[in-house]
């Protein structure tokens, strides 16, 4: 198995959009890095580069150590799936896994024979080979293209939204499926998708891509809870996002005017007094505070409280999003494990977050 690398690819299309500008990857052999960001933001421009179908303006690409910049896809050793299957119709299963293999000319018929059977276990559908497409659901449709993709042994597979056109049971479903069956082969994997939450769920890292350039690279947590930018903290998931100029700074901590509100929030390096921040608090992080016996805050150490009222209040299975209008006028989305949640529309509560979760991004 092989890695990918990425120096300062750049793609212009010849009718002058830059639509990839100068990222820089190194993704390590069996790991599944996704790009992810909003739609025309590069993604695909950046896939396909790596499979050959478009060639960089700059910058090159190397799979394996092996430079591939100017080398035609069939050179490259990947395997792609797309988001349509792209199975070809008038084949049988057995024939479109076949395909690669066939194609190759290297492969005898009694190893095609048992590779297509292997891929056929692989994805849990043995006994389809003497289907066609047309006979098979969405789902399964799916996991032959994968069966496809992976039977001519790539170095590495490719994925353009591969899961975008099921529905969110199947979705769901085949996330599991897909990286059950990336981490049995272990094969380094580029997953392009939109879905924030696919991206978050799936990956070893993920890319946050924003008009053709990385934002962010890293594991999912620590691009969730630790965001280097407001764009990221905002794509990815909720955040409560306050904007606001550092009036000082001690301790490692921050004092930002955000306005109607002061928040005391984790430095980050390079920020002086007069930045102008954003910062950025995650729903999980508030807590509700309810009065300790004597009458006085449970949490009166708490570096930043807010009063309000509950606006509104849904289940999201194991936990509870509440929303507020505090009495400054801010929206907040807070979000609480289920069960422990009486609180209703129309309460007063406050709530309180500590400075160690108010983490300060790059506006
Ligand atoms: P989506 O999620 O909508 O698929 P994406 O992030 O994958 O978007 P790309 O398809 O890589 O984005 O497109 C990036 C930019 O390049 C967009 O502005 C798009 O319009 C432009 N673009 C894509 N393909 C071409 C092309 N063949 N010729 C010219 N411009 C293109």
């Amino acid at each position: 198995m092989s890695g990918i690398s990425l120096q300062s690819v750049s793609k212009r299309y010849p009718g002058g959009v830059l639509a990839v500008d100068g990222v820089d990857i190194d993704i390590e052999s069996g790991e599944f890095v996704t790009l992810v960001g909003p739609s025309g933001c590069g993604k695909t421009t950046t896939l396909r580069t790596i499979a050959g179908f478009e060639t960089p303006t700059d910058g090159s690409i190397r799979i394996d150590g092996e430079d591939v910049t100017d080398a035609p896809p069939y050179e490259r050793d990947t395997g792609m799936v797309f988001q349509d299957f792209a199975l070809f119709p008038h084949m049988t299963i057995r024939e479109n896994i076949a395909y690669g293999m066939e194609a190759a000319g290297e492969y005898t018929d009694e190893e095609i024979d048992a590779r297509v059977a292997e891929m056929l276990e692989l994805v849990e559908l043995p006994g389809i080979g003497d289907r066609t497409p047309d006979q098979l659901s969405g789902g399964q449709q799916q996991r032959i293209a994968l069966a496809r993709a992976l039977a001519p042994r790539p170095k590495a597979l490719l994925l353009d939204e591969p899961l975008a056109s099921l529905d969110k049971q199947l979705r769901e479903q085949m996330q599991v499926e897909l990286r059950r069956i990336q981490q049995e082969i272990g094969i380094t994997t580029v997953f392009v998708t939109h879905n924030q939450e696919e991206a978050l769920t799936m990956s070893d890292r993920l890319a946050v891509m924003n008009d053709g350039q990385f934002e962010q690279v890293g594991p999912p947590e620590a691009v969730y809870d630790d965001p280097d930018t407001r764009f990221v903290a905002d794509f990815l998931g909720t955040a409560n996002i306050f904007d606001g100029t550092v009036l000082a700074i001690d301790d490692g901590y921050a004092t930002v005017d955000c306005g109607d509100v002061t928040i005391r929030a984790q430095n980050a390096d390079g920020i002086d007094s007069g930045s102008a921040v954003s910062v950025v608090v995650r729903p999980e992080r508030f807590r509700f505070e309810t009065a300790s016996a004597d009458g006085g805050r449970q949490r009166p150490d708490a570096a930043n409280v807010f009063e309000g009222e509950i606006t509104f209040k849904r289940h999201l299975g194991s936990s509870v999003e509440f929303r507020l209008e505090t009495d400054d006028g801010q929206e907040l989305v807070v979000v609480r494990r289920s069960g422990l949640n009486e609180r209703a529309p129309g309460d007063r509560v406050t709530v309180t977050v500590g400075a160690d979760d108010c983490r300060i991004v790059e506006t």
